[in-house]
C-alpha cells in the first residue's frame, strides 16, 4: 500500500511558519495584507473566497475582499486594480477566477502590479519562474514542490510526467520540475500513447479534471503520484483525477482528494502574501 503525502499536516507546518513571520512583521509595526477581487456569483469561487479569508484570519493576515456585481465593467475593475495597486497598505492582490466572460482575464492579469501578483499569473513573474529566478510562484506548483520536499522526495534526475499543459498548473509545474532536474514530460490531449508515457515517470502529477482519469496501469510500480484534479465522482463526492483505489495499491506515495494538493494551494498563498509584504518593505 501506498504511503499517503498528507497535505493537510504539511500544509498546517507551513502555514505555522508563515504564522511566525507574521508575527515578526507586525512586532517591527507591518501589517500584512491580501486584497482579493470576486467579480460575479459563482459559487465554487465564492467558496475559494471563503476559504482565504479563514486561512488570512487564522495567521493574523489582513484580508480585504472585495465582491464586485457579475456586470462589473473592465474600466471598473481596473480602476479597483489600479487603486490596491498604489495602496501600500495592500501587500497582495488577487482577482479571483474564472473571471465573467466579458472580461479580460489576460489584460486584468497583466494591471496587478507583479509586486502584488500573490498569483504569479503576471507574465512578467511567468517570465522569471522560466529564468529559475523568482520571488512568486503559482501556488499549485508551488505546494506540490513542497510536499515534495517535506517527504524528502528526491527528484534529481527522476523522470516525471505531468499530464495537463493549463498556465496555472500544468506549465508552472514542469518548469519547477525541470529546475529541480528532474527529467520532464508535459502530457495533454493530444498525447499519444498516454498510458505508455506515464507509465515511464517516477513522478506522476496529474491535473487534467476528470474522475477516474489515471488508472493503475498508468503508474509504474513504485511511483510517487500527485493527484491535482478536483472533480465530483458518480456518487457526488470529492475526487480526483486519479483512481484512487487501485493506484494505491501500486504507487510508493499518492496524494489524497480531498487533504492532498488542495490544502497546499492555499497554504501557499498565505506564504506568497508573507513575502510580498517582505519584499515591499525591503526585507
Ligand atoms: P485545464 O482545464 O486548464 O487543463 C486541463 C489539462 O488537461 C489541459 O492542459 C489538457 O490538455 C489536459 N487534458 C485534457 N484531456 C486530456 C486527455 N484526454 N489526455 C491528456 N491530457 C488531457 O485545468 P487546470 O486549471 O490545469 O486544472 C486541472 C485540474 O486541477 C482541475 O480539476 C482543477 O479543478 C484542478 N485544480 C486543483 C487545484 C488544487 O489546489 N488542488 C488547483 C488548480 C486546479
Amino acid at each position: 500500500m501506498a504511503q499517503i503525502i498528507d497535505g493537510r499536516a504539511v500544509a498546517a507546518y507551513v502555514k505555522g511558519k508563515a504564522a511566525e513571520q507574521v508575527k515578526t512583521l507586525n512586532e517591527k509595526g507591518i501589517e500584512v495584507c491580501l486584497a482579493v477581487i470576486l467579480v460575479g456569483n459563482d459559487p465554487a469561487s465564492t467558496v475559494y473566497v471563503a476559504n482565504k479569508r479563514k486561512d488570512c484570519d487564522q495567521l493574523g493576515i489582513v484580508s480585504k475582499e472585495y465582491a464586485l456585481p457579475e456586470e462589473t465593467t473592465m474600466e471598473e475593475l481596473l480602476s479597483l486594480i489600479d487603486t490596491l495597486n498604489k495602496d501600500s497598505a495592500v501587500n497582495g492582490i488577487l482577482c479571483q477566477l474564472p473571471l465573467p466572460r466579458h472580461l479580460d482575464e489576460t489584460k486584468v492579469l497583466e494591471a496587478i502590479s507583479p509586486l502584488k501578483d500573490v498569483d504569479a499569473f503576471h507574465p512578467e513573474n511567468v517570465g522569471r519562474i522560466m529564468m529559475g529566478k523568482y520571488d512568486f510562484l503559482p501556488c499549485t506548483p508551488a505546494g506540490i514542490m513542497e510536499m515534495l520536499d517535506y517527504y524528502k522526495i528526491d527528484t534529481n534526475g527522476k523522470d516525471c510526467v505531468v499530464i495537463g499543459r493549463s498556465n496555472i498548473v500544468g506549465k508552472p509545474m514542469a518548469m519547477l520540475m525541470l529546475h529541480s532536474n528532474a527529467t520532464v514530460t508535459i502530457c495533454h490531449s493530444r498525447t499519444k500513447n498516454l498510458a505508455e508515457v506515464c507509465r515511464r515517470a517516477d513522478i506522476l502529477i496529474s491535473a487534467v479534471g476528470r474522475a477516474g482519469f489515471v488508472t493503475s496501469d498508468m503508474i509504474k510500480p513504485g511511483a510517487v503520484v500527485i493527484d491535482v484534479g478536483i472533480n465530483r465522482g458518480e456518487d457526488g463526492k470529492l475526487c480526483g483525477d486519479v483512481d484512487y483505489a487501485a493506484a494505491e495499491k501500486v504507487a510508493s506515495m499518492i496524494t489524497p482528494v480531498p487533504g492532498g494538493v488542495g490544502p497546499m494551494t492555499r497554504a501557499m498563498l498565505m506564504c506568497n502574501t508573507v513575502t510580498a509584504a517582505k519584499k515591499q518593505h525591503g526585507i
